[in-house]
């Protein structure tokens, strides 16, 4: 008689190299590291700096029955023509890089293949951006699980207007269309869509193709968020998911202090934000992030450092890869502002969780990047979405149009290079933050939603909520198909 328990899984976990796809994934896995499975992450060894500390961290929960193990492959860097010890796309200043990066991970697969060879996990949960995974999962007859790193709407919206043909021929991307059949009119211009999207190329119909062998999807989000588009997207009701997040929640109780995934910690200790946060009125500070990847002109962070300003109320303003902080600011800023203590001026990486679970924060400006708004959502924080790239802009339609937690900075093309994008000025986010942080009607309906959707997010993560409930039936399933597979194993014994 076989009777598999959790205790008996082994799932492997293989984020795809970027701080956005990194972080959730090993929040996943100590998600499932909590319900007594064990857990791997596999990630290449330039990386391994920046999460051996999170999962350092993680093992110190006496309540873990295995503690989480992290498995190193070596990025053949070289071979594929990027430099070496460049092993995140963070550290990829040109947007055209995505492509030759991807070339390079792609390059994992003879690795990862001998890993599960090796290690013979009873599971594989996979990044959207590794198409091969699926495959060598197939071959070595380990059922594999995707994480795509966003969540149910987007891919919604998108399946929606694939079906109904709206995306053909000549695209006319700057008309206004409505969705259709969703409970929401959702209104947007074919251009809010990534490219990839728009014009596939050989990666997206990889990436088609690899769901045709996945046994379903683990989304970072939760039901409650997207029920209305769970049960009415065409052609996604034959794939399997389960909304187990907000995953960042994981860390509540623990130390955030600790900054997650961050590559360069020199930006200063937590407690550092922690003290100036403490000086602030509750609810009364803007946090200012635009995560891991984005870039800017100089010209636009001259206008965001002069709509900040205008704004007049205390920020925490995280400025990456910009270079020359003379090059861009207005003059006397640094003395004004962030001398005066009215800002905070953050090059390089922030403790973004910590930040807005403080109760001195009381509005973000994101690039909607899905990590981001969940965190935001969360933490019951409303919103200013300033979407740039990739479905960030479709993310802010759930944010603004569908939970109403948010206000549009205005953007309305999708475009990965900085220098190609409109300035948004100064006066436009001056208006906008004025709107998010007043105390008008319209801006405390606003606050109200937001909090109650963090504390729905908050249920949905406490025992008997929906992701607690999706993550037993999901562990369910990972024992059925481990013990199908064992007593098959058996049969084939007893037969020869
Ligand atoms: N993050 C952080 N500090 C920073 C910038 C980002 O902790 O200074 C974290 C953030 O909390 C989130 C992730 O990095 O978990 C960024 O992911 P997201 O999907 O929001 O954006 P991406 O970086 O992928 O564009």
């Amino acid at each position: 008689m076989l009777n598999t328990m959790a205790d008996d899984l082994h799932i492997l976990f293989l984020p795809f190299l970027s701080p956005g796809h990194i972080i959730p994934m090993v929040d996943l896995a100590r998600l499932f590291a909590g319900k007594g499975i064990k857990a791997t992450v596999v990630i290449t060894t330039g990386n391994v700096p920046l999460v051996k500390p999170t999962v350092d961290l993680a093992n110190t929960d006496a309540s873990l029955r295995h503690p989480i193990q992290l498995l190193a492959l070596r990025l053949p860097c070289s071979e594929a023509g990027i430099p070496e010890g460049y092993e995140n796309l963070a550290a990829f200043p040109n947007p055209d890089d995505l492509f030759r990066f991807v070339a390079a991970t792609d390059r994992l697969e003879p690795s990862f293949s001998l890993l599960l060879k090796t290690h013979r996990p009873d599971c594989v949960v996979v990044d959207f951006f590794y198409p091969w995974a699926t495959r060598v999962a197939q071959e070595a007859s380990v059922p594999s699980l995707l994480f795509s790193g966003s969540n149910f709407f987007s891919s919604a919206v998108i399946k929606i207007l694939q079906v109904g043909e709206l995306i053909q021929g000549d695209l006319e991307t700057e008309r206004l269309i409505e969705v259709p059949g969703l409970p929401q009119k959702i209104h947007l211009k074919l251009s809010n869509l990534p490219d990839t999207v728009l014009h596939p190329k050989e990666f997206s119909h990889r990436m088609a193709e690899s769901l045709h062998r996945i046994h379903g999807t683990v989304v970072n989000s939760f039901y409650e968020l997207e029920r209305d588009y769970v049960d009415r997207a065409p052609n996604l009701r034959d794939l399997r998911f389960w909304f187990v997040g907000p995953v960042s929640l994981q860390n509540r109780g623990m130390d955030t202090k600790m900054v997650r995934g961050s590559g360069d910690a020199a930006s200063g200790s937590a407690d550092h934000f922690l003290s100036w946060l403490e000086t602030k009125r509750p609810r009364s500070v803007l946090y200012v992030c635009f995560g891991s990847m984005a870039r800017f002109t100089a010209t636009q962070l001259r206008e965001i450092a002069r709509g900040l300003e205008a704004s007049d109320r205390p920020f925490i303003w995280v400025v990456r890869n910009a270079g020359e902080i003379s090059e861009w600011q207005p003059e006397g800023f640094e003395n004004r502002v962030v001398g005066g203590g009215k800002g905070m001026l953050v090059q390089g990486w922030a403790p973004q969780l910590l930040i807005l679970n403080h109760e001195a924060v009381g509005g973000f400006v994101t690039h909607c990047g899905w990590n981001s708004c969940l965190e935001a959502i969360a933490a019951g924080v409303p919103v200013i979405t300033w979407p740039l790239f990739a479905e960030q802009f479709l993310n802010e339609k759930l944010l603004v149009d569908v939970h109403r937690m948010g206000i549009s900075i205005g953007v309305i093309s999708n475009c990965d290079k900085a220098e190609e994008r409109t300035v948004v000025n100064g006066e436009q986010l001056k208006e906008a933050v004025d709107e998010l942080m007043g105390s008008g009607e319209e801006a405390e309906e606003r606050r109200k939603r937001a909090r109650e959707l963090g504390q729905t997010a908050r249920r949905a993560m406490e025992e008997g909520g929906s992701s607690q409930e999706a993550m037993t039936c999901l562990i369910d399933e990972l024992i059925r198909l481990k013990t199908v597979g064992l007593m098959c194993r058996e049969n084939e014994d007893e037969v020869k």
